[in-house]
């Protein structure tokens, strides 16, 4: 959520970081039908500064969903367990996408596609569509979201791995080799 207000400057660096895209549900701000906004990771009222490392480019919907939360429980053991961390955390450890779907990994992963209802009917579809479409999402391949792989950068050889198509929700979802 945001409330103070946000820069230009700053709101084209979280832009320019996340490779304009949704660091939450993946969507590229080119697919998208509203503008992506910068999120506070950690709320405000939470003590969260409105500073370049506490903020994530997010979509509306996830914007929305998400909310001042920064915790949520995991429908799988009802632990309450932080959301996920764009700044911390790397994507493709806590969610893979199968068929359009985000699946949760981990508790956090399983926590927050809940709390953001990611795999909500009409946004499997969309992603299900642009998959057709050969633009699927893209997972981050390591942390801090600095760097994304992207399919329209084949100088990035060493992931992921080329010849695997036919497992691109997959391989573009599994953790890069260290
Ligand atoms: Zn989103």
């Amino acid at each position: 959520m945001i409330s103070t207000y946000v820069s230009a400057d700053l709101r084209q660096r979280v832009r320019r970081r996340a490779k304009h895209r949704r660091e939450y549900c993946l969507l590229a701000e080119q697919d998208a039908f509203f503008t992506h906004e910068p999120d506070h990771i950690i709320a405000e009222k939470h003590g969260g500064a409105t500073t370049a490392e506490n903020l994530a480019l997010s979509c509306f919907d996830c914007n929305r969903f998400k909310g001042s939360d920064i915790a949520s429980l995991d429908p799988t053991t009802g632990s309450l367990v932080r959301l996920f961390n764009p700044r911390v955390d790397g994507w493709g450890d806590h969610f893979q996408i199968e068929g359009g779907k985000i699946c949760g990994l981990t508790a956090v992963g399983r926590a927050t596609e809940r709390l953001l209802k990611l795999n909500l009917p009409a946004r499997v579809e969309i992603r299900a569509t642009l998959t057709r479409a050969g633009r699927a999402a893209l997972c981050p391949r390591s942390r801090n979201t600095d760097a994304f792989s992207s399919r329209r950068a084949p100088s990035r050889r060493s992931y992921p791995p080329s010849g695997h198509c036919h497992l691109f929700w997959r391989w573009t979802c599994s953790k890069p080799a260290s």
